[in-house]
């Protein structure tokens, strides 16, 4: 039985991808971008996050924890114990193990609802495809029971792994954070040689591909960023729609419950006429722009 970590599944889900969808979320990616709004993603196991206004110190968690790791994270090995004491939902363990099977008895609850709209199964994360084998599982089983598929990735794979998952999925998200390789080292950690060079084979096989932009004020909300997006997106085999995805700072509080530094602190989110502006621009080289996912 082949099992996996997520971290959540969302019904009704509107913005990944067309019609109403389910969509799930992987635990666990390759990649640390300072602007990432689901900072409880990105660890490869569960973690502990916590929200001290909900604690009302009756110590419940402290009597529970067998590692004596309530206030000290260096020690903790998220057994959830805590958590599972704790009554006012001060402490949650974030990540499940989930089999395939568990995961499409989910999914197959709003069958009705993806029929009507158009919509279907979002693989999201955290990052999907570092967890290929269980991906594989799940996306072959929605192709048998007729659930159409999107994989919400930044692309950060090995081309073996992308090649095999390929043929079960209708629609890739495809993440393009900084078209500059050296920035996005700097601000996700990792080069994109890899991650351009499978969106570039995806676009020759003729893959249905939508690219998603995060826009961040200070790393690529500037012309030149703009003009090496659209420099690339037009060099594609196929030429795809673009989503900028304007910052925002929604998960800024996330990073406190799980006891981590935010590293963009004081960074704004951007106008709506600044990503107008930008969207303008890009839309000039003749690519469908919009804005939102
Ligand atoms: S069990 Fe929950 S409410 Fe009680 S002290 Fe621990 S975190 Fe606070
Ligand atoms: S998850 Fe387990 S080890 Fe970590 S603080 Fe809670 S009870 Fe202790």
């Amino acid at each position: 039985m082949t099992t996996g970590l997520i971290f959540d599944i969302q019904r009704f889900s509107v913005h990944d991808g067309p019609g109403i969808r389910t969509t799930v979320f992987f635990k666990g990616c390759p990649l640390r971008c300072r602007w990432c709004h689901n900072p409880e993603s990105q660890a490869m196991g569960p973690e502990i996050m916590v929200r001290p206004a909900r604690c009302i110190g009756c110590g419940a968690c402290r009597a529970a924890c067998p590692h004596g790791a309530v206030d000290d994270r260096a020690r903790c090995r998220a057994c959830g114990a805590c958590a599972a004491a704790c009554y006012t939902g001060a402490r949650e363990l974030v990540g499940r193990t989930m089999s395939v099977a568990e995961v499409m008895a989910e999914v197959e609850r709003d069958r009705a609802f993806y029929d009507q709209s158009g919509g279907g199964v979002t693989f999201s994360g955290g990052e999907p495809l570092a967890q290929p084998e269980f991906l594989a599982e799940l996306l072959s089983a929605c192709r048998a029971r007729g659930l159409r598929t999107a994989v919400d990735t930044c692309g950060y794979a090995a081309w073996a792994v992308v090649d095999r998952i390929r043929p079960w999925v209708d629609l890739f998200l495809y993440d393009v954070k900084v078209v500059d390789d050296a920035k996005h080292r700097a601000f996700t950690g990792v080069s994109n040689a890899r991650i351009l060079a499978n969106l570039r084979r995806l676009a020759e096989l003729g893959h249905e591909v939508v690219l998603r932009v995060p826009l961040v004020p200070g790393v690529n909300d500037d012309e030149a960023s703009i003009d090496a997006l659209a420099a690339l997106a037009t060099s594609l085999a196929r030429r795809y729609p673009v989503s900028l995805l304007p910052y925002h700072e929604i998960g800024i509080d996330k990073y406190r419950r799980l006891g981590r530094e935010y590293l963009l602190e004081g960074v704004s989110e951007p106008t709506a006429e600044r990503v107008a502006e930008l969207a303008a621009r890009l839309a000039q080289s003749g690519l469908q722009v919009r804005i939102g996912g």
